[in-house]
């Protein structure tokens, strides 16, 4: 297949957004970008292009799509029992990187939902994404614009190297301001639970959610045998080829470890406060405390590892408040949930 490339700097780009819309609404695929990680979208109400998603990525049917709107109105006529504290958490973080998770309505096939009987629903605030969705008149089932397991597209390029050939249209756009995926919150049980942490912090959502339950998924590896809430959380996922291993602890305790065993790795994936005492071929991910850098910064890095043919890399674990949290949740999956205590 032949995949039309699209160049999309704004939405004044009327020609171009209007032909991505008219191939949504004729079952195509279309990848677009958003402030988090590029989509790889279709229209949510056509169970055929739904299932084209799946096969395009090979991504796992029991893993659910997140449906993108463009006006708050239109989450009525895809999700019902919206309660006050989730209406108040889309008023604070939408649009933006939030995502909610609510007892879903017939209209949305159950391969949307990976056969579950919510829906996942997000606002996205990237103008060119907003802009399509308006003009496909639909809402658009984008999962991550990547081949399932590797890691996520902040870029064009990345989705170019993924999934040219395979799907029907690229949005050539900027480069992802946020760098990793929505926060997924479920407002289908009481109280509320976060299900992947991303752009909307903790912090955030404990202002307007006190009672928050955390699942144990975003940190740790999901029991076998039990279910979990978000079936995306249970793939090794985020992945390079390499063998990655994540190390927890104080800057000293990581140059020490990685110093004793610098024959062990070829590569380590760090901080600005790493570099000085590290004895190993090295990356800074930015200063120890800057989340939001890291984010933006985590899946190039991951990407480039594979690029430069490592086979074993050791990542320092970030630290976990804020942002910090989703590249934690994004880092211990790449690594296969491999992890040292220090
Ligand atoms: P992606 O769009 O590739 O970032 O993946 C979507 C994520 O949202 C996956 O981790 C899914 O498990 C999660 N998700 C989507 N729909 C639901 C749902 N109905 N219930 C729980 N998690 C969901
Ligand atoms: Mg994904």
């Amino acid at each position: 297949m032949k995949t039309l490339h699209l160049k999309v700097m704004n939405e004044k780009s009327v020609t171009e957004i209007e032909k991505a819309a008219e191939i949504l609404k004729n079952g195509g695929l279309v990848a677009i970008p958003t402030e988090t990680v590029y989509g790889l979208a279709a229209s949510a109400f056509n169970e055929k292009a739904v299932e084209n998603i799946f096969k395009a990525k090979g991504r796992p049917n029991d893993n659910p799509l997140i449906v993108h709107i463009a006006e708050i109105n239109e989450l009525e006529k895809i999700a019902k029992n919206i309660t006050p504290i989730a209406k108040k958490c889309m008023d604070a973080f939408w649009p933006g990187p939030f995502t909610a998770v609510l007892p879903k309505r017939d209209v949305i096939p159950s391969s949307v939902s990976g056969g579950l009987d919510t829906v996942a629903v997000r606002l996205p605030a990237n103008s060119v994404a907003r802009a399509i969705i308006k003009k496909s008149g639909l809402p658009l089932a984008a999962p991550s614009a990547n081949r399932s397991g590797s890691p996520s597209p902040s870029t064009a390029e990345h989705v170019i190297d993924d999934l040219d050939g395979r799907i029907d249209a690229i949005v050539i756009s900027e480069k992802c301001a946020v760098g990793v995926e929505s926060t997924v919150v479920s407002f289908a049980v009481n109280p509320p639970r976060l299900l992947r942490p991303g752009g909307i912090t903790v912090e955030q959502l404990k202002s307007l959610i006190p009672d928050l339950v955390i699942d144990p998924a975003v940190t740790a590896e999901p029991e076998k045998g039990v279910a979990v809430a978000s079936p995306g959380m249970k793939y090794k996922h985020y992945a390079p080829k390499a063998e990655v291993i994540m190390a927890v602890g104080s800057i000293n305790a990581f140059c020490e470890y990685c110093n004793i065993h610098k024959d062990d790795f070829d590569f380590a994936l760090c901080y600005d406060e790493d570099e000085v005492n590290l004895n190993l071929p090295h990356i800074s991910l930015g200063a120890n405390d800057n989340h939001e850098k890291q984010a933006e910064l985590l899946f190039q890095f991951l990407r480039d590892i594979d690029k430069k043919g490592y086979k074993r890399v050791i990542v320092h674990a970030p630290l976990k408040d804020g942002v910090g949290l989703a590249v934690y949740n994004r880092l211990i999956r790449a690594a296969g949930f491999k992890v040292v205590d220090l």
